[in-house]
């Protein structure tokens, strides 16, 4: 039986990287997905590529920054889709410098990504849960940075330490309507993401790529590993197809052991 059936999920940021594979693994297990991206054609990628497996999705476009365009696409979705079950609370960007060169516009936009985005997708979605009646699942794309900090990364490291206390929050008031909140911690990922960062650390730290790579994203894992997009997407199917309360207000580190809080 497909862990999802029945199911649908909105995930943001599902054009790309872990919000993608996320997508697909959900659509393999039956969920109808929601694919909204601040990029539309990669939205609409990922949803095409979900499609041919005789798997509905739709790609939407929102910044997940601004309160309307979050309202009318989880209107959109809820239209097309009949309902929302899960949310995946995963769009994000990175930025890094030292604190001292940290323009405050650069600092309000990690937190709007990460945090404002976090906040008004999950307003409108428990909107959604509640009044169907049916609860659901709020999972937040967190970091080993929302128990840990590295150097250049205050924003980033605020936001994601700030999702864990919205998803104790959420976990809190949504008991009594079924709804659930957890959080998953993932160490570093090869995506578009990371893969901007490395030549950008290497250049502030003044070290190879090779070395920003092993001397400082894989040095405390036990294994030298990167954590893979298919790591991150299990995790997420475990929490989205949790049956109770149990789990709830949680948060996972899935990090190959640097993070082992
Ligand atoms: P990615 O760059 O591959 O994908 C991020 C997606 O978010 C892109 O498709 C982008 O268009 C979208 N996006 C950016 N700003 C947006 C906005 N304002 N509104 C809507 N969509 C927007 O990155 P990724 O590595 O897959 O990261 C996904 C999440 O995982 C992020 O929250 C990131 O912080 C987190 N994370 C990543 C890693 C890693 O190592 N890659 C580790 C831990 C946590």
């Amino acid at each position: 039986m497909a862990r999802l059936a029945g199911k649908v999920a909105f995930i943001t940021g599902a054009g790309s990287g872990i919000g993608k594979e996320i997508a697909l693994a959900f659509a393999r297990e039956g969920a109808k997905v929601v694919v909204a991206d601040l990029n539309k054609e990669a939205a609409d990628a990922t949803a095409a590529e979900i499609e041919k497996t005789g798997v509905k999705a739709i790609g939407v476009k929102v910044d997940v920054t601004s309160e309307a365009q979050v309202d009318a696409a989880v209107q959109t979705a809820v239209s097309a889709m009949g309902n929302i079950d899960i949310l995946i609370s995963n769009a994000g960007i990175q930025i890094v410098h030292p604190i001292q060169e940290f323009s405050f516009d650069d600092w309000k936009k990690m937190l709007a990504i990460h945090l404002d985005g976090a906040f008004l997708t999950t307003r409108a979605c428990v909107k959604q849960m509640i009044a169907s009646k049916k609860g659901g699942s709020i999972i937040y794309m967190g970091s080993v940075h929302s128990k840990e900090a590295s150097l250049l990364k205050a924003p980033y490291v605020t936001a994601k330490h700030g999702l864990i206390g919205l998803a104790k929050t959420v976990a809190k008031e949504g008991a009594a309507h079924n709804i659930r909140a957890n959080v998953i911690c993932p160490g570093f990922v090869r995506t578009p993401l990371v893969d901007k960062q490395i030549p950008e650390q290497a250049k502030t730290l003044g070290m190879s790529e090779e070395d920003v790579i092993k001397r400082v994203m894989l040095k405390e894992t036990v294994d030298g590993e990167f954590t893979t997009t298919e790591d991150v997407a299990e995790v997420a199917l475990m929490f989205a197809s949790f049956p109770t309360n149990a789990l709830t207000g949680q948060s996972l580190v899935v990090s190959h052991g640097w993070c082992m809080q």
